[in-house]
């Protein structure tokens, strides 16, 4: 482990250096992952989290009262709702400089979920969780380094809870402990930033029942625990990053990670465990995890400013940029993302403070913003590519560029706005290529599909918080209709804290 805090981006990446991570990809062990080409751009995207700290304090770092001193903000616990605002500011900016996943979030709302299970767990049940968790996260802080969340089981047949499958591996469970700690064995799937990062919170992926008490677990694990093999993710044009042709790529620096992650007996120590057997938690724990996550995915909408920017450009480079059709498809565009936007940050503005005084955004607004990002960059990508063109999926190679022969043809055919060179049109089009079918198309469409919860995850839950019979009162009584009307003035759960004035002030 390390001995002094990562202070610069290259400790960051040394930091990365000579682990004996045991990872696949491509059917071969990776032996350096920091200077592989295909996996370094997810290095680098991780890399900037650290370089935005450096530069712009008041959006990427904060106070924390755990470790006394001013810490990166993707290990920050809320301690009040700016805190959560400020997340939400960081992940569009983060969006904007990459324009793919910095991969930081799922740890940074893991950090957040579990200050808050273990203190409840704690006092229901005399454990000692919380002080656990305490003690890892204020190393964390401490070292500076990078924590990634691990939830996502494979979990087999999906009508069957964790202790009725065939395989009991497809999920995360205890098989085994002595008076020093666990060992657990499964996996967990399309993990994003893992290699990257120096720990994995490993949690529990749903609600469970008591026969599932063994796959209740939650714990932290050394991403170089030596019974742990990865096996990398591919993207869509993965190996454009081998054949030296920048432009090609689309986003040459920057990318998502993901991998299958596989625990073979990896044992947790007891000070590192801070859920094991409580399965009554697991929900409210995933809840809670998702809930933060789901408006984390404001992301998204510095992903959309990059698309928005590139599209315009392209229109600019064809030469039509004040056609009317544009300027409209352009605005459509930023009415989208700033919905996105919108639900996000509006989420974490109307957060609540939990016993354990870390603040939790709000929910309906979370899964609101999250459902939007299932289907918006979708649209936003279709507007992208009908005012790009056909060329940015019929464009030949860089290297074709530079050849004798077919360079000048490529310059003399696929010119422009006189003024632009075809290069410059080129780099823009493979951009929009990159996003909305390349690489980061994983990161902007598949992933705003899957991540944090399928579509159907989200209205499950805004079913369940709609409060139907409550609306149903309210136009009631309009209408004239008699109605009991002490019923108004009971406000449901979710209208408490909507129109609660003083949830600020609560302490
Ligand atoms: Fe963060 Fe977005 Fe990546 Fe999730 S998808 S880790 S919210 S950047
Ligand atoms: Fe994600």
């Amino acid at each position: 482990m390390l001995e002094k805090p990562i202070q610069s981006v290259e400790d960051y990446k040394q930091s990365l250096r000579n682990r004996k991570l045991k990872v696949y990809f491509f059917g071969e062990l990776v032996k350096n992952i920091v200077d592989h080409p295909v996996i370094a751009p997810s290095i680098n995207a991780v890399s900037k989290t650290y370089e935005l700290a450096f530069e712009d304090e008041e959006l990427a770092t904060a106070y924390s009262s755990i470790s006394d001193k001013k810490i990166n903000r993707f290990l920050h616990v809320a301690e009040k709702p700016e805190d959560l605002v400020f997340q939400n500011k960081m992940q569009r900016r983060l969006g904007q400089l990459t324009g793919t996943c910095f991969q930081r979030c799922v740890g940074m709302d893991a950090i957040n979920s579990l200050h808050s299970i273990t203190y409840e767990i704690d006092e229901k049940y005399g454990t000692n969780y919380h002080k656990n968790f305490l003690s890892f996260l204020k190393m964390a802080q401490e070292l500076n380094i990078v924590i990634g969340g691990a939830m996502t089981d494979p979990k087999g047949d999906r009508s069957k809870k964790p202790f009725e499958q065939e395989d009991p591996d497809l999920h995360v469970h205890v098989v085994d402990r002595d008076e020093k700690g666990v060992f657990i064995s499964g996996a967990k799937a399309h993990q994003t930033g893992c290699l990257n990062s120096h720990w994995l919170l490993v949690m529990p992926n749903g609600s469970l029942t008591e026969q599932d008490k063994d796959f209740a677990f939650s714990g932290a694990v050394p991403v170089d625990d030596p019974n742990i093999t990865y096996i990398y993710g591919r993207q869509s044009n993965d190996l454009r990053h081998l054949d030296g042709s920048e432009i090609d790529t689309g986003n040459f620096s920057y990318s998502g990670q993901e991998a299958l992650i596989v625990f073979d007996r990896v044992f947790v120590p007891c000070e590192r465990v801070f859920l094991d057997g409580q399965y009554e938690f697991a929900g409210t724990l995933v809840e809670r995890f998702t809930n933060y996550h789901r408006r984390s995915y404001v992301c998204k909408s510095g992903l959309g400013d990059v698309l928005i920017g590139a599209t315009a450009t392209a229109a600019d480079y064809n030469g039509v940029p004040n056609a009317s059709h544009i300027k409209d498809k352009l605005v459509e565009m930023t009415h989208l993302n700033e919905t996105i936007y919108g639900t996000g940050i509006s989420s974490s503005n109307q957060a609540y403070r939990l016993k354990s005084g870390a603040w939790m955004c709000d929910d309906v607004l979370a899964n609101v913003c999250k459902q939007h990002v299932t289907r918006f960059p979708y649209e936003m990508g279709r507007l992208a590519q009908d005012i790009a063109g056909g060329l940015m999926v019929t464009l030949p190679s860089e290297k074709d560029f530079n050849h004798d022969v077919a360079g000048p043809l490529l310059e003399k055919y696929f010119k422009g706005r006189k003024g632009v060179p075809v290069k410059h049109r080129a780099r823009i089009f493979r951009l929009i290529e990159n996003m909305t079918l390349g690489r980061n198309a994983v990161a902007y469409l598949t992933e705003s599909m899957h991540g944090a919860g399928s579509p159907q995850a989200q209205r499950i839950v805004l079913f369940r918080k709609m409060d139907i019979a409550y609306k149903k009162l309210l136009s009631q009584n309009l209408a004239g209709i008699p109605i009991d009307r002490k019923e108004l003035v009971k406000f449901p759960e979710y209208y408490k804290r909507v129109f609660n004035k003083s949830m600020r002030d609560e302490k």
